[in-house]
């Protein structure tokens, strides 16, 4: 699925193309632009087809002294770039012998990374008859993103297969043949855009059985060297996942996960989900039933509270303990207060709740009265006003007092 390089309008011979497997080569520097040096043979992977560079250093022959880092490879007007600080360039110059070195723990793992890629696109379309239209290939994982959204039982079925395939010893071959060599019984089932490529000349990696497809990337020998892949996320038509070791940990984490999860639920390791769903919906009940039932106290005591109001001074009072309950239904069941009345709640956080109908004593400034006192945060308007507290039964009788205190 990948698009080829095109050999024809680049001057670089490609030697991962035969053997990606090459650590270190020996090459001739054939030209050097702003951003970094071309070469007449490389092993680098330039960024394309999804499929992220690789990275390394060039060392000259003549003197090793000179090491050059290698920060990426890309595709600059055709030619194959080898990024070089442009300071260092000027210690090049063309004809320059040199040996160029990968950094190959992350070349390695980008061919595990682009070869699983190669065998779940191709089991994507066995099972669910979807092609791949773009494929991201980082060394810490892959994404998949599909021409349509995949049923999840078909993405399961087309991830069970890929993990059997990657477990077995299947060889994954490639082919460079020019375009009339294709053979007939390849022509409908070869994976990628043939009429995209330019150049006669293709390259096709083969998994014998599994899948045939244009690309121009680099692959592992065998599928087992890759490890086993797990998913990391599944939005329809966009699959992330992780392969090899990364993978290993990802499923050991989830199993341990899964089962002690399963012991909380009383359940089985398989069944978790289910019974996540299960516990999920009774919960829900639950706190509708509670809901209920927190308004219906709060309905009945507030009741009891507006039939003897206290007084302090000149202030009519209602005053109560709710804290097992919302501020909002507090106030619903509150109502509407008489004229020069303060209502004095404790509500869940627990929060000193002030409401006032008094010109005298509004709200806020009875808040700040206490707040005065106690070192506490609150605020609100001359009708409704709260703070935080720390000890209920204490702070109401400050509240008390200051009422009792306050001088009109
Ligand atoms: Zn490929």
């Amino acid at each position: 699925m990948i698009m080829m390089p095109r050999l024809d309008a680049e001057k670089t011979e490609l030697l991962f193309w035969d053997n990606s497997y090459m650590k270190e080569f020996e090459s001739k520097i054939l030209d050097i632009t702003k951003k970094g040096v071309v070469l007449d043979r490389t092993i680098f992977y330039p960024t394309g087809g999804g499929q992220f560079s690789d990275i390394g250093h060039l060392q000259l022959k003549s003197n090793k002294d000179i090491r050059l880092n290698v920060s990426s490879v890309e595709k600059i007007d055709g030619k194959i770039v080898h990024i070089i600080q442009e300071k260092q360039l000027s210690k090049l110059k063309i004809s320059d012998i040199i040996i160029g070195r990968i950094n190959w723990e992350r070349r390695y793992n980008l061919m595990k990374a682009h070869s699983s890629q190669h065998v779940l696109s191709a089991m994507i379309v066995k099972n669910a008859n979807i092609k791949t239209s773009k494929a991201v290939i980082d060394v810490s994982g892959v994404s998949i993103h599909l021409d349509k959204t995949i049923a999840k039982e078909k993405l399961i079925a087309a991830l069970l297969e890929t993990n059997k395939i990657l477990s077995s010893e299947l060889e994954i071959k490639t082919n460079i043949i020019s375009k009339e060599e294709i053979p007939v019984s390849l022509r409908n089932n070869l994976r990628g855009h043939l009429e995209e490529i330019a150049s006669n000349k293709i390259r096709i990696v083969s998994i014998k059985g599994i899948d045939d497809s244009l690309c121009g990337g680099t692959h592992c020998k065998v599928t087992s060297e890759i490890g086993p892949l797990v998913l990391n996320d599944f939005k329809g038509d966009v699959i992330a996942y992780v392969f090899g070791d990364a993978a290993l940990e990802k499923m050991t984490n989830l199993s341990i996960g899964a089962i002690t999860t399963a012991k909380l639920l009383a359940s089985k390791p398989t069944k978790v989900f289910q019974r996540m769903e299960k516990v999920i919906k009774e919960f829900n009940e639950m706190k509708e039933l509670n809901y209920q039932l927190v308004k219906s106290v709060v309905k009945s005591q507030m009741a009891e509270i507006k039939k003897t109001p206290g007084q302090i001074d000149a202030f009519q009072i209602l005053m109560g303990d709710f804290s097992f309950a919302e501020k909002k239904h507090v106030l619903q069941e509150l109502g509407e207060l008489p004229d020069e009345f303060l209502a004095i709640f404790i509500v869940k956080g627990p929060i000193l709740l002030i409401t006032s109908t008094s010109k005298k004593l509004p709200a806020n400034k009875l808040i700040q009265l206490f707040i005065q006192q106690t070192k506490n945060n609150g605020g609100g308007s001359p009708t409704v006003a709260q703070s935080s507290i720390s000890n209920p039964e204490k702070d109401l009788k400050i509240v008390s007092k200051i009422i009792a205190d306050f001088k009109q």
